[in-house]
């Protein structure tokens, strides 16, 4: 077996330790849990990273920034509940980890990243997979209007408050899901527009995230 093909076994063998630490950490949606199988979270991160690719934690990507907890990742896709088609946006692309992961999973994808590194890479890196995300320079905290409404709406970053312009750009029946909360700690707050003027909200874990900044986040 040639070199390349024994580190490829080993990622396949590793992500598939990883799916069985999530379902050990009751993440239930098998949809979300091929996704994590299928997709290569080493080539997000830097090489040094690569053999820290398939533990179950944050790890630093440019610009101060870190690609989610896979967990993290799992959770919020679960709490999105998105089907085939669906059209989804991501605030903080990142990486571009957890929107290939949506894409993965049959999600119409649109994405706003407000770092303009990030942005080029992770544009690079999802074209180079082969999946056609529609990603943005910007500030997320607005949401993307040209595209609203959507089905969903996950934030990848930590809101002081739920930003208003998220809620007003999601579909009936659609959930927005934004971890809300200090800048030590959030506790994930789904949102589900019932009908044109009425919502359900839920507050559900904890989790740590990096701050989301902006006219509507933080300074
Ligand atoms: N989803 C990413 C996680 C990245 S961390 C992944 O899978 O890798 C959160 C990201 O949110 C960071 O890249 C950060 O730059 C970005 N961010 C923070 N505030 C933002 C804003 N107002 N608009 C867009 N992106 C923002």
């Amino acid at each position: 077996m040639t070199t390349e093909n024994r580190v490829h076994r080993k990622h396949i063998q590793r992500r598939n330790e990883l799916v069985e630490t999530l379902r050990s950490k009751s993440i239930r949606d098998e949809r979300v849990l091929m996704a994590i199988q299928s997709i290569p979270r080493h080539i997000f991160i830097d090489t040094a990273l690569e053999n820290r690719a398939y533990e179950d934690s944050a790890l630093p990507i440019s610009c101060g920034q870190t690609i989610s907890q896979p967990y993290t990742v799992a959770a919020q896709t679960e709490l999105l509940e998105v089907k085939k088609g669906a059209k989804v946006l991501e605030i903080g692309t990142g990486s571009g980890y957890q929107a290939a992961i949506l894409c993965h999973m049959g999600a119409d994808v649109y994405s706003v990243e407000r770092h303009e590194e990030l942005y080029h890479k992770a544009k690079k890196m999802l074209h180079e997979l082969g999946y056609r995300a529609s990603l943005k320079l910007g500030d997320g905290t607005l949401g993307w209007s040209a595209y609203a409404p959507y089905d969903g709406i996950v934030v990848t970053a930590g809101a002081p408050v739920v930003p208003d312009d998220l809620i007003k750009q999601l579909n009936i029946g659609g959930r927005l899901v934004v971890p809300v909360g200090s800048q030590k700690s959030q506790v994930m707050v789904r949102i589900t527009r019932v009908s044109e003027d009425s919502y359900q909200e839920e507050h559900l874990q904890h989790f740590k995230f990096v701050p989301l900044i902006g006219e509507k986040g933080w300074d």
